[in-house]
């Protein structure tokens, strides 16, 4: 008997499939997701592996399964699954594997930890690519060290105890590895148990309104009934989507089943959970998120798996999560971008969750209020159920919005980021205590630093990208590689001294408002006020219980968040996702608009919204003042159809990066070759775009080039795709190993 094995490592000439001979005392014990222990190469230790399918016999001279572990993680079913996921999102069989392992699995043995209330974090300084370098040149030579650092590039939130004993590693290597720069160390206080020092009143359901009764009623059928169907729940922000999730999850509990809800990670918040484990007790419910610690993760992993945790409330991965005997998944504010995996396997939460509904068969919930153009779409063209919630269940209205036109800012002599009206409404809104939110999409102070004499531009020097400059360290930094640089008065090329910082971030619009409110107190959200140890989470509390009078943020404010005291927010630019080079450009902005708007007027006053741009006849921004999802869907379907963009045709990116242009553009026509040789092998129908650079050409000092291919996604083209992807990584083994190829089937980055 032979077996096929999957390494489990993040090496990547492991990244295959190797075969080894059952030696016949295992061969009644061994299956199909057994993990086994085997010799490999000249490796001094054993390795670990996983089987992925079991033959009867092979031409070659194999080594023998050293022993099968008494746990088994996986079954075939994960395995199944795992396999269909590599050829569908073109990655290895073990990056679809890993996704489905307790958190931090290794050799190493598993133990219970015990934690202190505060914990040293251990963080990664450098990246995969630089620490895979290290290794082949043999800088990096310690196998501890190593072992160390590859654990840290598979899991996230590693303490210093979970590093010591998942990846087997002393103290002495880590203060090793902190020294040479490989690790920083941070202090942070941590629950063991996410839920800890909660005590929370019980809740009992609420009567449905009609549409939340018959939505729940349409639903619950499929639960009584064990049928696979998907639904979309389509309703404004408070029409009560969530306590039909509840309810409908009360019913799949008395089945004895468990439920899977999928939250985006940013509004995976204690209130989001605190209403569930107010519903069902803490006991029943798990929760799975990037940002508790790698213990905790285990520990909530391990609680599903036990079947004692029956409701599974998480972010993306967590659709993967071991739970037993599923009746419902729910994929909650399912037009969210944090859905789509940007990194291998890159996968779409839906379309697992769909394949799941339909394995387990249950029903599929998806829910928003402002559903993902493709997903309206299916349900208008009955691949999907429609149920519109058109209500807000607790009786508060929608707020009042306003458009100011920014050019009549402009031509009455107003520089300012405020309009005129903007600034009389927050001056209001400070004399009534009450508080605002100002959105702006863009983070830093300047993002455009141009000499007026001769043009130039300050350009990172990694990345075909500008700089920008932040007000705080006086530094211009690299939104892309993180490049910084001192701020420059003179300029390099001509020496003028005419420099001008253009084009304004949310640093530059703190320091404004402080200049015109300089008794209001403001605190800002986006990518450098969020860190390691002040979490989005802690900026918000602040916000709330200090009842700070200003938030100014980023993307960041916009979700699902409740202040009772917000009567006022702003947007600053609504025009900044519009000029985005992405087919999405109008969807996004509406979405963003419609979502943001919602933060405002949710306690008992109504609440009011200005909305600042240079286009106010743009139709997205138009339908997101009346808060119109229907009209907006009508408008962009049409532009969709005509232009053939999806939900009309798929979006495939192939994105080739490399050391040298020569080397990316050669592969990058080897590429455009080998497709254009597929279309006639699978006799399939591809539109195939020449390769050209990409938007952003280069990053972090490799070039970049893609491929797009537009075509409507089917079994035939993904098989030929995936050929295109194997013959590929074959001929860059061979000619080109540091060039990387992604396959990306509708990125949500499209740069
Ligand atoms: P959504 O998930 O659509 O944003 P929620 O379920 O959070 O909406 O409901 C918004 C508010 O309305 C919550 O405060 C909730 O308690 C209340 N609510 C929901 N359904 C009902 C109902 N049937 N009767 C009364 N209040 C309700
Ligand atoms: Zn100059
Ligand atoms: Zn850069």
């Amino acid at each position: 008997m032979v077996a096929q094995i999957i390494i489990n490592s993040t090496v990547r000439n492991l990244n295959r499939i190797f075969d080894y001979s059952v030696p016949e005392e295992l061969e009644n014990m061994i299956s199909i997701g057994s993990r086994v222990v085997v010799p490999f190469g000249n490796n001094k230790n054993p390795l670990e592996g996983f089987v992925i399918g079991i033959k009867e016999e092979s031409p070659y001279k194999l080594k023998n399964i050293i022993r099968i572990e008494d746990k088994k993680y996986l079954g075939e079913k994960e395995i199944t699954l795992a396999k269909i996921m590599a050829h569908r999102y073109f990655c290895n069989v073990s990056d679809c594997i890993k996704l489905m392992l307790p958190p931090g699995t290794t050799t190493a043995n598993l133990t219970n930890r015990i934690h202190d209330k505060t914990e040293k974090f251990v963080y990664l300084l450098k990246d995969d690519d630089e620490i895979e370098k290290e290794i082949e040149d043999n800088i990096l030579k310690s196998e501890k060290q190593i072992r160390a650092l590859q654990f840290l590039r598979m899991n996230e939130e590693v303490s210093s105890s979970d590093l010591q004993q998942f990846a087997d590693v002393s103290p002495a290597i880590i203060k090793t590895l902190e020294k040479n720069g490989y690790i920083e160390i941070v202090e942070k206080e941590v629950e063991r148990n996410p839920f800890i020092h909660k005590v929370l009143e019980k809740t009992e359901n609420l009567k449905l309104t009609n549409e939340q009764k018959n939505a729940f009623d349409k639903i619950n059928s499929c639960i009584q009934t064990g049928q696979n169907k998907e639904f979309l729940l389509f309703g404004v922000t408070g029409s009560g989507k969530t306590e039909v999730y509840i309810q409908l999850i009360e019913q799949v509990l008395k089945k004895g089943k468990s439920s899977m809800m999928l939250v985006p990670e940013i509004s995976l918040t204690p209130q989001t959970v605190d209403r569930f484990i107010s519903r069902f007790g803490e006991d029943k419910i798990a929760v799975l998120h990037s940002k508790l610690s790698l213990g905790e993760r285990y520990d909530q992993w391990k609680k599903i798996e036990r079947g004692d945790a029956k409701i599974i409330i998480g972010a993306r991965s967590a659709i993967f999560a071991p739970a037993q005997n599923l009746g419902i998944i729910i994929v909650d504010e399912e037009h969210d971008e944090s859905y789509k995996s940007e990194t291998n396997p890159r996968y779409h939460v839906k379309e697992i969750a769909s394949y799941l509904a339909k394995r387990e068969k249950i029903p599929l919930v998806l829910g928003s209020a402002t559903p993902d153009i493709k997903s309206y779409y299916k349900a208008d063209n009955n691949q999907m159920e429609l149920l519109t919630l058109t209500k807000r269940a607790n009786k508060s209205s929608l707020p009042e919005v306003e458009i100011v036109d920014l050019r009549n800012e402009l031509i009455n002599g107003n520089k300012s980021m405020l309009s005129i009206k903007l600034q009389e409404m927050i001056e209001n809104n400070l004399k009534n205590k009450k508080q605002t939110i100002l959105f702006l999409n863009r983070r830093g102070h300047s993002t455009f630093i141009m000499c007026r004499d001769c043009g130039y531009t300050a350009k990172c020097k990694n990345c075909n990208i500008t700089l920008t400059y932040h007000s705080k360290d006086r530094k211009l930094k690299c939104h892309y590689c993180g490049y910084e640089t001192k701020e420059i008065n003179v300029c390099p090329e001509c020496h003028s001294k005419n420099i001008r910082y253009f084009g304004a971030g949310t640093q530059k619009l703190e320091l404004e408002i402080k200049k015109i409110f300089p008794e209001a107190t403001t605190i800002r959200m986006d990518i450098d006020t969020v860190s390691k140890k002040n979490s989005h989470e802690d900026i918000l509390n602040t916000f709330k219980n200090e009842k700070i009078d200003i938030l100014i943020g980023t993307q960041m404010v916009v979700k699902g968040h409740h202040f009772p005291d917000v009567t006022l927010v702003g947007v600053i630019a609504a025009d900044s996702s519009l000029n985005i080079d992405d087919y999405r450009a109008s969807e996004r902005t509406f979405q963003i608009l419609t979502q943001v708007e919602g933060r405002s007027g949710r306690g008992n006053e109504k609440g009011n919204v200005i909305v600042q741009t240079y286009n106010p006849d743009n139709f997205s921004i138009e339908c997101a003042k009346e808060q119109d999802y229907l009209k907006f869907y009508e408008t962009e379907i049409e532009l969709r159809k005509q232009l053939r963009y999806p939900p009309f045709c798929d979006i495939i990116l192939i994105g080739i990066n490399g050391n040298t242009n020569k080397e990316v553009e050669n592969i990058s026509g080897k590429i455009y070759e080998y497709l254009q040789k597929m279309i006639k092998k699978y006799e399939v129908d591809m539109q195939i775009f020449k390769p050209v650079p990409a938007p952003i050409d280069k990053i972090k000092n490799k070039t970049r080039w893609r491929i797009i291919i537009k075509c409507k996604l089917n079994n035939q083209i993904i098989d030929a795709l995936y050929d295109t992807y194997c013959q590929t990584n074959a001929y860059i083994n061979k000619y080109s190993k540091t060039t990387k190829v992604i396959f990306d089937i509708n990125p949500t980055n499209m740069i």
